[in-house]
């Protein structure tokens, strides 16, 4: 019979995680699954962790089971909204429409076979995230704070993946106050930034975001 797992652990936020303790949970829940190896998907449900924390620390989805000593998983079921999600973290970090040969690269956590195998080609997966990131859904997932004096609801804090593509394509992938794009040089990080600030009022729309490198980010940031 199988163990169900008795408790999750709620960790104290920014304490960090060892690597053993990230392996361990995977093998729990390879234990849980009576598998030799663990979908993403299922370890996203089943896990402690988010997945993308083990992507990271250990390159990929498939060297984090080897590295657990479990076997490698095909991805069948990647939910659109995180092959997206993966695609527009490309566009971003590379200020320009993201290379075939780039989902096998960090800062990719997605490879291309989940991709081809959910819309067939290269092309027609960037058409589909184009589609997406452009189609109205306009703003902010619906606020959960309201703090003015109208009444009326104020935008979350973070904007939504619709919104900061509009605001990078707007501001053409470049940082509003020194020019910087990673498409002409490498290694800019691009931030989608609240002009007056949301803790002062500022409002999560198109009129108060601005590209920003993080160099420009961070100064601003130290005048506040
Ligand atoms: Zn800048």
């Amino acid at each position: 019979m199988m163990k169900k797992p008795l408790f999750k652990l709620s960790r104290v936020k920014g304490s960090p995680v060892s690597d053993s303790e990230l392996l361990s949970d995977l093998k729990r829940v390879a234990n849980i699954l009576n598998s030799k190896t663990v979908p993403q998907k299922k370890y996203g449900e089943l896990g402690v962790y988010d997945y993308s924390t083990l992507i990271r620390r250990f390159g990929s989805w498939n060297k984090t089971l080897s590295t657990a000593g479990l076997g490698r998983s095909n991805e069948i079921d990647i939910p659109d909204i995180r092959l997206f999600e993966n695609l527009f973290n490309l566009w971003q970090h590379y200020g320009r429409q993201p290379r075939r040969s780039e989902l096998a690269k960090t800062p990719s956590l997605i490879s291309q076979s989940p991709y081809n195998r959910r819309f067939s080609s290269w092309t027609k997966a960037l058409e589909a995230f184009v589609d997406y990131a452009n189609s109205s859904g306009l703003g902010s997932p619906k606020a959960c704070m309201s703090d003015n004096n109208t009444g009326s609801a104020k935008a979350g804090r973070d904007p939504s993946l619709r919104l900061r593509w509009k605001v990078l394509q707007r501001d053409h992938f470049t940082c509003c106050n020194c020019g910087a794009s990673p498409a002409i040089k490498m290694g800019v990080e691009l931030h989608v930034d609240h002009i007056i600030p949301w803790s002062k009022g500022g409002q999560t729309d198109m009129d108060n975001l601005q590209t920003l490198c993080a160099k420009c980010n961070l100064g601003k940031s130290n005048l506040k």
